[in-house]
């Protein structure tokens, strides 16, 4: 691109005008006041994924007020902005929009990114499978203002220097969208952590010498004893009972034992609806069930003119490693009344009713199983992915996750 960003005829309007005395100093001129317009008229793009998003707004907003900079009202397409300032946490999912956003902004266009997050994944890169690395592996940026969160003040002064870049853009200093970082990153921590782990070590030998060194200069001395501190006794408290009608566990328990007598409570099989009553009136209660009888089950519970357990509370999973467990938490708006159904799937085949027929709302919660550990309803109106991409490799939630081409471990 010629004169930045300049239509054709502005580039044409050069070549004739740099052969006459003083045409250069006029073209000059020219894109000067192009680029001083362009820096001091910035459009924004509404776009915010996380806390930094927050000072964003605060930037905007009266007090900080980055209009005072020509930054003015944010736009709503991308259509109509040539500034994306990525503010928050960029994750998986939501890098090829924000790409395709990227695309459909008119050029020249800028970008500045946000935080620690959009400039390297900040605090969530680490443990977790979805946070991409930094803005700059999707879209090229142009001004990195560090903070977790920035103040708003820190993200005005990015926009400043973006303006003093933009202030100096034209034919000798074209508008340059540069590359997307590819390269692999350097990973800092792993190298970190090796050279903690040196220093330790010479730690311990120079520790080790000033240990002998005091034995041999004080050879009577006998390190204190370290007196146990007598721990206060603090009262029972007495605890209360449930509101609601007073539905005690053991009558629910009776209740599900009657129809289903093979079933039993989660790591308490030994205990029987009279010894329930034992394990105090806040234990919640955990019922065990076999998989075969899962549907019959949840439907009974929440028909059942003694259980009406009618509201679905929760639907998740568990990797035990060897097996996983779909737990279920259902609530009775009636009696106040809370409990789990656990049911026990093998490793080899992770399927099993869906409960959608029974409470609708479980819609998600089974999709949301089926995405992090893998495991099917089987009968699901929409058996797909609900937050990572359709070719993201594995279910990150399950114990054998590994994905060495972007999950790093803390070093500490
Ligand atoms: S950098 Fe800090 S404040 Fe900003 S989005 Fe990330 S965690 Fe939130």
């Amino acid at each position: 691109m010629g004169i930045a960003g300049a239509s054709g005829a502005t580039e044409q309007i050069a070549e004739i005008l740099d052969k006459y005395p003083g045409g250069i100093k006029l073209v000059d001129s020219i894109e000067y006041l192009v680029s001083w317009a362009r820096a001091n008229s910035l459009w924004p793009l509404v776009y915010g994924t996380a806390c930094c998003a927050m000072e964003m707004m605060a930037a905007g907003s009266s007090k900080h007020d980055w209009a005072r900079f020509g930054v003015e009202v944010a736009r709503a397409t991308p259509r109509q902005a040539d500034l994306i300032v990525l503010a928050g946490t960029i994750v998986e999912k939501m890098g090829n929009n924000l790409v395709t956003l990227y695309k459909q902004m008119p050029a020249p266009k800028y970008v500045i990114a946000m935080g620690s997050c959009a400039i390297s994944g900040g605090p969530f890169y680490y443990d977790t499978y979805s946070v991409i690395k930094g803005g700059d592996r999707l879209i090229p940026v142009d001004v990195y203002v560090p903070g977790c969160p920035p103040r708003p003040e820190a993200l005005l002064y990015g926009i400043m220097e973006l303006q003093e870049k933009i202030r100096k853009e034209g034919r000798r200093n074209p508008w340059n969208i540069r590359n997307v970082l590819k390269t692999p990153f350097l990973d800092l921590h792993t190298e970190a952590k090796l050279d903690w782990a040196a220093k330790e070590k010479e730690q311990e030998s120079v520790q080790k010498v000033a240990q002998e060194q005091f034995k041999i200069k004080n050879p009577d001395y006998k390190a204190p004893k370290a007196k146990r501190i007598v721990k206060e006794k603090f009262e029972d408290l007495p605890r209360k009972a449930r509101a609601g009608k007073n539905v005690l566990n053991q009558d629910f328990f009776a209740a599900l034992l009657e129809k289903f007598p093979d079933i039993h409570l989660f790591r308490q099989s030994e205990i029987q609806p009279v010894t329930v009553s034992d394990l105090g009136p806040e234990y919640l209660l955990d019922v065990e069930i076999p998989k075969e009888k899962y549907l019959e089950l949840v439907q009974f519970v929440k028909e059942d003119e003694r259980l009406q357990m009618d509201l679905l509370l929760q639907l998740t999973a568990i990797d035990w490693q060897d097996h996983f467990d779909i737990l279920v938490q259902l609530l009775s708006t009636v009696n106040d009344h809370t409990m789990f159904l656990r049911c026990s799937l093998a490793k080899d085949e992770p399927a099993i009713e869906t409960i959608t027929t029974i409470f609708q709302g479980a819609e998600w919660h089974e999709r949301e199983v089926y995405d992090l550990f893998g495991i099917t309803f089987n009968g699901h109106p929409d058996m797909r992915r609900i937050f990572l991409n359709n070719d993201f490799p594995g279910h990150p939630l399950r114990k054998d996750f590994e994905d060495p081409t972007r999950v790093v471990k803390r070093p500490y």
